[in-house]
């Protein structure tokens, strides 16, 4: 039987250095005089990550948690907050809005049209109390990614605090915090970093501790209370509870790989093979989901050709070839695959043999469209 490949837009493969460092014998992070070094210099590489000056941190929580953080900190009863919403995780922020009692209002796009600085500014005129805004960088479950770079000035010059999902982006596409203005960035350990789940990375601006402070109301809760960190870690170098030490070993691995290639080369890799796997798709004579100039380079979403069973086709690529993609949830369920190229999975060989395993199982389901031969389309730019 074949290694299994998992060309799944989270969590991804992980290099066997990664796998072996997180298996490092274990310490005791109060005790042991190395570990506050330690975090301080991971914290520094998700720094130069998201290309920030602000505080950085990394929680023991899938980025799932980071989110509903971001939202306890910086959103108060009554306060009206813009939801970006063309997508699964844009939607899904005004739950979480709703849950800590803020007022969401949100601007809605259909899942396949990125959201333009244009789109913001009647919204913004008409809303004169809007305090936060929040946005998905890359929608992974309809590989839609929205233009923060454009998006955020506009936001900015109204006056609103910014958090930003860059969690399947950030290690796959620039995410500059500083230069845009972003106030919480949110990434995660086990998507564009090829780090096993379970990690929120994420920065903090200035500003927004300055919100968490002039709260009317203190942030509810304690272990998704950012402030807590603040008064431990930041001010006294202490970690308010125990930090995951192998999840920690395992990350400083993978931004090691990362580094090691250089964060501009392995953005160039994954926009390089995205661009290969959309070409080959469409020339395959399949529909790649978002309008052509919104999609990311980490996952690309296809829609599933008519008369091929999802789930069957799926399950019978794992059983036959070991070869695993994703379905979609939302209203994308049923209706496209997402083939997950980000981090370890942007590389050649991997994205042959996943083309050639759907290839052959489509052809065995009496599919009668062109073959999925992959096609190298991209070009290396800035070299
Ligand atoms: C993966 C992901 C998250 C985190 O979701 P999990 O269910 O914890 O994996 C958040 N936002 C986006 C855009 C993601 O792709």
């Amino acid at each position: 039987m074949r290694e299994p490949l998992l060309m799944t837009p989270g969590p991804t493969g992980v290099d066997e250095r990664v796998r072996q460092a997180a298996a490092r014998p274990m310490t005791v992070p109060e005790l042991d005089p190395e570990f506050p070094g330690f975090y301080r210099r991971l914290t520094g590489r998700v720094q130069e990550l998201m290309e920030t000056k602000a505080d950085c941190l990394i929680l023991d929580g899938e980025a799932i948690m980071g989110l509903e953080a971001a939202v306890a900190a910086l959103v108060e009863p009554g306060d009206k907050v813009l939801v970006l919403a063309n997508g699964v995780f844009g939607h899904g922020f005004a739950d979480f809005v709703e849950m800590y009692q803020g007022i969401p209002v949100k601007l809605v796009k259909d899942y396949r049209h990125p959201f333009a600085a244009d789109d913001l500014k009647k919204v913004l005129d008409q809303e004169p109390e809007l305090k936060v805004c929040v946005l998905v960088h890359c929608e992974t479950p309809s590989g839609l990614l929205n233009p923060i770079g454009e998006l955020l000035p506009v936001l900015k010059e109204a006056g609103l605090l910014t958090i930003v999902d860059a969690v399947s982006s950030l290690g796959a596409h620039p995410v500059k915090c500083d230069q845009w203005g972003i106030d919480i960035c949110l990434g995660g350990s086990q998507k564009c970093l090829s780090a096993p789940p379970g990690l929120t990375l994420l920065c903090i601006s200035t500003a927004a501790w300055q919100a968490m402070a002039g709260r009317r109301a203190p942030i509810p809760g304690y272990y998704l209370n950012l402030s807590l960190w603040r008064r431990t870690y930041l001010e006294k170098g202490e970690f308010p509870y125990t930090p995951p030490v192998s999840s920690l070993h395992g990350l400083e691995a993978a931004l090691e790989l990362l580094f090691e290639e250089g964060l501009e080369i392995a953005i160039d890799r994954q926009r390089v093979l995205g661009e290969a796997v959309r070409a080959t798709l469409r020339e395959a004579g399949l529909e790649v989901y978002p309008v052509p100039g919104a999609e990311a380079n980490s996952v690309t979403a296809v829609e599933i050709p008519r008369g091929i069973d999802d789930r069957a086709f799926r399950h019978r690529l794992w059983e036959e070839k070991r070869v695993m993609i994703a379905g979609s949830y939302g209203p994308l369920a049923g209706r496209v695959w997402r083939l997950g190229h980000m981090g370890y999975n942007a590389e050649p060989s991997r994205i042959f043999r996943t083309f050639l395993a759907m290839d052959t199982c489509l052809k065995e389901m009496g599919w009668k469209g062109k073959p999925l031969a992959p096609i190298w389309a991209g070009k290396m730019g800035g070299r």
